[in-house]
C-alpha cells in the first residue's frame, strides 16, 4: 500500500491541527433523538457528527437501523448545528444514497471490512469522490485484511483516509467488549506513517464507565483522534445502550483527556537521554542472555536425538511457566506479561531445536549431565 498518497491530518483541512473527534449516537432513531443529541453537542468542535443508519446486527428481526430516511435528519443536524455529518456504509447502494444526500464522511464498519467483495463494491462507488473515508478494523485481528480494505479505498482515489481501531472480537471474558490490540494498530501506523489512526473506545469498552482510561491510553499512543458514541438518553437507546455517553459525560471526557506531545523541550530530552542510555544497555544484556539461553537449548539437541526424546517436554514447560511467573510476581512484574514473554521464548526454543535436529551436521557432544 502506498503511504505517499495518503493525506496527513494537516492536509485534511482547516480544523485538523489537533485530534479528530467524531461523536454521535450509535444509531439514528428519530429526528428528535438525533437533533436532541446534536443540541447537547452544540458548540463543540466536532470533526463530524456520527449516526448509524444501516446497522449490521447479529440477529435478524432486531433493530437494523431506520435506513435512508435518516439521511435527511443528518443533513438537518448539519444545517442546524454546523457539524459535518457521517454514517456507516456497508454496500454500494448505501454509498450512493449517502453521497446523493451530501453526507460529508462515510466509514466502513468492522463487519464489512473483512469482506473484500463488499469493500471493493464500496470503493468502486467512491471513485471520483473527495470525502474522508474511515475504515474500522475487521472483527478478527487480521492486520492484512485491515490493510487490504484501506488499500481498496485508497485505489479508488480517496486521500483523506483514516483507520479506526474499535477492538477485536474475543471468546475470552475480558473487561472489554472488544479488546484492543494496540500493537496491531501501532504496526499499522509503522507501515503507513501518514495514515490517521482513530480509536473507538465505545465499541472497545462496551460500557460507558471505562471509556475515559481507554481513550486516554489511545491518545498516549499518539492516536490522531477518537470516535465516541453519544446519545441524548443512553438508557433508551435502541442499540449499544450500555456504552453510549450523555452529551454531558462526553463533555467531561473531552475536558479530562490530556493530549500528549510527541516530544518535549531540551530539559526533557536531556533527562530522557540518560534514561534511554540505561535502557539500551539493559536491552543489550537481555538480548545477549537470550542468545546464551538459546545456545544452551541447542546443546540439548544431540542428547535428545540420541535418546529419541521429543523437543516438547510438557512437564518441564509447566514448571518453567509457573516458576517464572512466580518470580515475576516477586519482582513486581505483571505475571501475564511474563507468561506471554515465556511463551514466545519457549516457542523459539522448540523452533531452534527443530532447526538443529534437521541440520544433520549437528555435532554430537557428550551428553552426561543433561
Ligand atoms: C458503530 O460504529 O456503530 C458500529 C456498528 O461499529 P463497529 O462496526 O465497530 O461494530
Ligand atoms: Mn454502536
Amino acid at each position: 500500500m502506498n503511504n505517499a498518497s495518503i493525506k496527513t491530518l494537516q492536509e485534511w483541512g482547516k480544523d485538523a491541527e489537533g485530534v479528530l473527534v467524531c461523536a454521535g449516537p450509535c444509531s439514528a432513531e428519530s429526528p428528535a433523538q438525533l437533533l436532541g443529541t446534536a443540541a447537547g453537542l452544540a458548540g463543540r468542535p466536532l470533526t463530524f457528527f456520527r449516526a448509524g443508519i444501516w446497522k449490521p446486527r447479529t440477529h435478524p428481526g432486531t433493530f437494523e437501523g431506520v435506513g435512508v430516511e435518516a439521511l435527511r435528519w443528518l443533513v438537518e443536524v448539519r444545517e442546524q448545528f454546523g457539524f459535518p455529518v457521517g454514517t456507516e456504509v456497508g454496500t454500494a447502494k448505501h454509498v450512493e444514497a449517502a453521497l446523493r444526500c451530501g453526507l460529508d464522511v462515510v466509514w466502513i464498519g468492522a463487519r464489512t471490512t473483512p469482506n473484500p467483495y463488499a469493500v471493493q463494491e464500496i470503493a468502486e462507488a467512491l471513485k471520483g469522490v473527495d470525502i474522508p473515508v474511515l475504515v474500522k478494523n475487521p472483527v478478527s485481528p487480521d492486520l492484512e485484511l485491515w490493510l487490504g480494505a484501506l488499500e481498496r479505498v485508497q485505489n479508488a482515489g480517496i486521500g483523506r483516509l483514516a483507520a479506526v481501531h474499535r477492538g477485536f472480537c474475543t471468546a475470552s471474558d475480558t473487561r472489554y467488549r472488544n479488546p484492543p490490540l494496540w500493537r496491531l494498530a501501532i504496526e499499522l501506523k509503522r507501515r503507513l506513517p501518514k495514515l490517521s489512526l482513530l480509536c473507538d473506545p465505545s465499541h472497545m469498552c462496551g460500557r460507558a464507565d471505562t471509556i475515559f482510561p481507554t481513550a486516554q491510553e489511545a491518545l498516549d499512543l499518539l492516536y490522531n483522534g477518537l470516535m465516541v458514541e453519544v446519545h441524548e438518553n443512553p438508557a433508551q437507546a435502541r442499540s449499544d445502550a450500555a456504552q453510549q455517553l450523555t452529551p454531558a459525560q462526553f463533555q467531561d471526557l473531552i475536558e479530562r483527556l490530556v493530549i500528549p506531545r510527541e516530544s518535549g523541550g531540551p530539559p526533557y530530552l536531556a533527562q530522557m537521554r540518560g534514561l534511554r542510555h540505561t535502557i539500551d544497555e539493559i536491552d543489550e544484556d537481555i538480548i545477549s542472555l537470550l542468545a546464551q539461553r538459546m545456545e544452551v537449548v541447542r546443546q540439548m539437541v544431540p542428547a535428545k536425538r540420541r535418546h529419541g526424546v521429543a523437543a516438547l517436554q510438557p512437564s518441564r514447560w509447566r514448571e518453567i511457566l509457573s516458576s517464572r511467573t512466580s518470580m515475576a510476581r516477586r519482582k513486581g512484574l505483571n505475571d501475564e506479561f511474563v507468561a506471554q514473554l515465556y511463551q514466545l521464548v519457549h516457542e523459539e526454543a522448540i523452533r531452534v531445536q527443530e532447526e538443529s535436529l534437521l541440520a544433520r551436521e549437528t555435532p554430537e557432544t557428550d551428553d552426561r549431565g543433561t
